[in-house]
């Protein structure tokens, strides 16, 4: 064993750069290597050329409440790139009868805002938010639309719409338990949780250069283009790396982070079992100047868009669970959702402004109870491998919080793994390995 026994990172979407940043400053050596040649994988920014400005490959809605998230977001420096509203308003429109509203959860955790006419939602009574509470004694196998009455206005206009973006699958198929979870950590610790952090320019510039440079500052070692092709085994362990041009010998006391795709992890470890249904997101980015007065963000009800997010020098789209639509042809998609957007905008509806669609098809694994089921934890059979990314069992559905908290649980146990260097964990990072499971969090750092 030795004091640079290092830890090598594959993948660099948001679970391996948050593995990466709780270790840098610790007693070991950071390796961090990326198949492609940008970091940031499912969350990130590019150059659009048809547009001519800087998009999100989908538009990523942080809550104050996402304490890892914050954490990570607070040690890379970022805290000061997004747009962060005082209060919790989330502002809604019904297509349907073109009412208006905002949902205004109040600050303390005690939620007296359901009995607050002007902070619910129009046309349901302080007694139907009851209902929820039926989420908590949801079995495993149970969906949200199985528990919840899916004939209520308040299904219609908020747990509904909640539970897609939330768990990118329908009510009728998502877990009952996830959503739960869900509200537990957001509306259940009431509006403070609940505020938003919109990032000022894009999700690269907030929450993925400035890991990087955070990473790079603290001698992390970051190689792109390094696509792993397979891993070989000895003796229990990971014993090399088989890169496209290269293989990486582990020493004795080398460890792995394995941050890639969970279909990619099943290629790479033997017997290891993911959730394999995935669901689309379809967002829609139009070149304009929004209304100044226009919300940061907005929730629609009955139409196609779901939610319309206000950028810079452009208008977003997003529409998950998107099955319907994500066969549809672009300009079907860009006049269709268009529409929408300028109801809920209040712009013209003509001209329809320069677009981009992007669908990702694999967006996320779809969380219904039987994929649910198919999470693996972080650990492996091999006592120097671990799992991080959004598809490792976190009780979270496939977001940035689980895939942050499943990158610091890998940290905490790389840092464990047979290597008396590794202990040394400064003090103030200790409180930022925010344990996954019951396991990790019963064998607490020292
Ligand atoms: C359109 C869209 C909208 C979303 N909206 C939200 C939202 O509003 N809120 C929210 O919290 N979450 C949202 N999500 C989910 C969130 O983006 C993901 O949960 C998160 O980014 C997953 O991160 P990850 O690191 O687990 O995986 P990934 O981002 O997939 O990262 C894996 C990385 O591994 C790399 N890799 C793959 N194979 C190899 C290999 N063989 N060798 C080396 N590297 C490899 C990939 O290139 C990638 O960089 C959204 C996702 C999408 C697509």
């Amino acid at each position: 064993m030795t004091a640079s026994a290092r830890v090598h990172i594959v993948g660099a979407g948001i679970a391996g750069l948050a593995a990466a940043v709780r270790l840098t400053g610790a007693a070991r050596p950071v390796v961090l290597y990326e198949a492609t040649e940008h970091a940031g994988g499912r969350c990130r920014s590019f150059f659009d050329n048809e547009l001519g400005c800087r998009i999100d490959n989908g538009n990523h809605l942080l809550l104050a409440g996402n304490s890892a998230a914050l954490a990570y977001i607070e040690r890379i420096g970022a805290l000061g790139t997004f747009e962060r509203p005082a209060e919790a308003a989330v502002p809604f429109i019904d297509l349907a009868t073109c009412e208006r509203w905002e949902l205004r959860p109040n600050a303390g955790v005690l939620p007296w805002w359901p009995l607050d006419r002007s902070r619910r939602v129009p046309g349901t009574k302080a007694v139907d938010y009851l209902e929820v509470l039926r989420l908590r004694r949801a079995t495993a196998r149970a969906t949200v639309a199985a528990v919840l009455d899916s004939r209520t206005l308040l299904y219609r206009r908020l747990w509904q719409p909640l539970a897609v973006a939330a768990l990118n699958t329908s009510a009728e198929q998502g877990s009952a338990k996830l959503f739960w979870r869900v509200l537990l950590e957001t509306l259940g610790r009431g509006g403070t949780a609940c505020r938003a952090l919109v990032p000022h320019l894009g999700l690269s510039e907030s929450l993925i250069d400035p890991a990087l440079a955070f990473l790079r500052r603290g001698g992390a070692e970051i190689r792109f283009g390094a696509r792993l092709r397979g891993i070989e085994f000895a003796g229990g362990r990971a014993a090399g790396l088989l890169f496209d041009d290269s293989t990486v010998a582990l020493g004795a006391s080398d460890s792995v982070i394995l941050a890639v795709p969970a279909s990619v992890a099943a290629r790479l470890l033997p017997g290891l079992t993911v959730p394999d249904d995935h669901a689309p997101i379809v967002n829609a980015h139009y070149r304009c100047a929004p209304p100044p007065d226009s919300p940061l963000f907005i929730g629609v009800i009955g139409g196609t868009a779901e939610w319309v997010f206000k950028k810079r020098d452009v208008v977003s789209v997003t529409v998950s669970a998107a099955d319907r639509l994500v066969d549809e042809p672009p300009a079907i998609l860009a006049e269709r959702l268009w529409r929408d957007v300028a109801a809920a905008c209040r712009i013209p509806a003509d001209p329809i402004p320069p677009v981009r669609i992007v669908k990702e098809r694999r967006a996320t694994f779809r969380a219904t109870p039987q994929q649910v089921e198919k999470r693996p934890g972080g650990a492996t059979r091999w006592n120097n491998l671990h799992l991080s990314g959004d598809y490792v069992d976190t009780g979270l559905p496939a977001t940035i919080e689980g895939a942050i908290r499943s990158g610091f649980a890998a940290a905490v146990r790389a840092s464990r793994d047979p290597n008396p260097a590794a202990a040394v964990i400064p003090v103030t990072m200790r409180r930022m390995l925010t344990p996954e499971t019951t396991e990790d969090r019963q064998r607490a750092l020292p």
